[in-house]
């Protein structure tokens, strides 16, 4: 094996066990937890590698390097969720070419990638991104709005809801990241309970995964932690 290999080896085995024990602590079936590999600036090699340790979930932010890489790994079965945020008029190639996208925000844009969901598809999977307090990117809907947005969603026929997700600021404090974490659990338990058909929880990163695990994630979207440290684009 060659050096880049042994050492994505080794971190997805700690990974898998780092996730393993928060799961455990919290009282979680083991396995409960998908995790997403987040490999934006991350080589199609790399990618590839990961994918035979049995890795096949993968989070994309920028389309265009999105698009070239799902080119060069077109013979894998892999599953891509879009991560990023995504202007209106980019949206074609993420209806076209990808599983899920976790970053939906405004109606408009739901609208279009509903249109142009390719008809022998199965519907585009969507989590709404919701805008706590403290988050560091304008995107997201907030949480007032959001209620709206899912029901909205949940008419196209084209897209399926399947949750949220949730970007908070980084933070240190692990009391903190769990309050986050568990505003925007509650978040998506009152769409629950209005009677949306809901079973994904897409938060949680490198930094701060045991929290995210703790209130309830279903999906963890992990790029440092197993690619290692990445280079900003
Ligand atoms: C980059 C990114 C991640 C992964 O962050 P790490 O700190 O590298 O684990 C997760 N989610 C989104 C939306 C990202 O842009």
């Amino acid at each position: 094996m060659s050096q880049p290999q042994n050492r994505l080896t080794e971190r997805y085995s700690q990974l898998q066990t780092r996730l393993r024990h928060a799961e455990q602590r919290s009282s979680r079936p083991s396995g409960s937890v998908q995790l997403l590999a987040v490999s934006k600036t991350i080589p199609a090699e790399i990618v590839r590698y990961a994918a035979q340790l049995g890795q096949l979930a993968f989070g994309e932010n920028y389309q265009q390097e999105a698009i070239d890489k799902q080119a060069c790994l077109s013979d894998l079965n892999l599953c891509w969720h879009f991560i990023g945020p995504l202007q209106s008029n980019k949206s074609r190639a993420v209806a076209e070419k990808f599983d899920w996208l976790q970053s939906l925000d405004r109606l408009k844009l739901a609208q279009r990638l509903s249109d142009q969901r390719p008809k022998h598809m199965a519907p585009l999977n969507v989590c709404l991104q919701v805008n706590i307090s403290g988050e560091q990117s304008k995107s997201g809907v907030t949480p007032d709005e959001l209620s709206r947005l899912a029901t909205a969603v949940t008419e196209l026929p084209g897209l399926t809801l399947r949750g949220l997700m949730a970007l908070p600021a980084p933070c240190d404090n692990v009391d903190q990241q769990r309050r986050v974490f568990a505003s925007v659990r509650k978040l998506y338990q009152g769409l629950i309970d209005e009677g949306h058909q809901l079973d994904t929880l897409s938060m949680g990163m490198s930094g701060d995964l045991e929290a995210a695990v703790a209130e309830g994630a279903t999906i963890v979207r992990i790029g440092r932690a197993l690619f290692g440290a990445r280079d900003n684009p």
